[in-house]
């Protein structure tokens, strides 16, 4: 369908985006909506980059290094913290922030993320209940010693609660019915909320129709009917706040035996705050445990690795 840049792994056009979410009184994500990822590098880079560097101390030579990643982070970090409605500020010493999924049957599962990541999730979550969907959560933190499954990877984002779930029965069962429809997307899924008039002052998004739904049933949607309604498009609604979606594990639509755990369309990562070449996987766990907690534990087990290079 699109043939745009995928930008996932490129260092400059990250250090592009994080510059002008510095330079956004609202720490808006400037985000390719297409792809999801980051549009491609200002042509001005190095100077900017110069610029940063000669307000923040640093040796202005334009060179992005360790400590400009560094300083540059913190910086971001802590505007996204300082960016969360006063009710939601972390507590004292507290690293997490809970914030409330919406029920969905019989679940009424919460998102605990960190809070330098909480930020991006409430405001999506605010676009879309705005527009009259639910976001039913199946969780996001993964405690430190949960066993390894054939869903559950030993790198997981949920282990520092970068990652969220949505609930992974609130779509894929019944399109005609389900609060979220879900789409092949290349070899990704593009996820729907459906969108109801539940209070006066939504404002429902246009009629539109979704053509192969997927299911448990017919996992590419093949020979499904398409679905008519006022849907939203989440996977843009959480790109535009930085997070990206996961392809579904290798065997899930070729193999229908393929547990269904492995859909992951459900799977959302705040990517935008991850630099190719310069974020690792042991920096994002020791940004909510200390070393003394971390030790021995699986994802531990599993050794560092740097964004863009072993650590997808
Ligand atoms: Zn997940």
């Amino acid at each position: 369908m699109s043939t745009a840049t995928n930008t996932r792994y490129d260092k400059n056009a990250r250090i592009g985006q994080w510059l002008q979410m510095l330079e956004s009184p609202t720490l808006a994500v400037p985000v390719d909506l297409v792809t999801g990822f980051a549009p491609v590098a200002p042509v001005d880079l190095t100077a900017r980059v110069r610029a940063f560097q000669a307000a923040n101390g640093l040796v202005a030579d334009g060179i992005f290094g360790r400590k400009t990643y560094g300083a540059m982070y913190a910086l971001l970090r802590q505007k996204s913290i300082a960016a969360l409605p006063l009710e939601l500020q972390p507590k004292s010493g507290k690293k997490l922030v809970i914030l409330n999924g919406d029920p969905y049957k019989d679940d009424n599962m919460n998102f605990p993320m960190r809070a330098d990541v909480a930020f991006f999730l409430h405001q999506a979550m605010q676009e879309v209940r705005a527009a009259g969907g639910i976001i039913p959560s199946a969780g996001s933190l993964r405690a430190l010693n949960a066993p390894l499954t054939a869903g559950r990877v030993a790198r997981s984002w949920h282990y520092f609660a970068g990652a969220f779930d949505l609930h992974t029965y609130a779509g894929f069962q019944d399109p005609t019915k389900d609060p979220l429809v879900i789409v092949v997307d290349g070899d990704f899924h593009r996820v729907y909320v459906r969108c109801t008039q539940s209070r006066p002052d939504v404002v429902l998004p246009p009629e539109i129709e979704l053509k192969n739904p997927c299911s448990q049933r017919d996992r590419t949607g093949a020979k499904a009917k398409p679905v008519r309604g006022h849907f939203l498009d989440l996977t843009a609604v959480f790109a535009k706040y930085g997070f990206a979606r996961i392809p579904p594990h290798s065997g899930f639509r070729t193999n229908p035996r393929t547990n269904y755990m492995t859909a992951e369309w459900w799977h959302f990562q705040l990517e935008v705050w991850m630099m190719p070449e310069f974020s690792t996987f042991i920096e994002q766990l020791l940004l909510l445990y200390t070393e003394a907690q971390l030790r021995n534990t699986p994802p531990m087990r599993a050794g560092d690795a740097v964004f863009g290079v072993d650590f997808r």
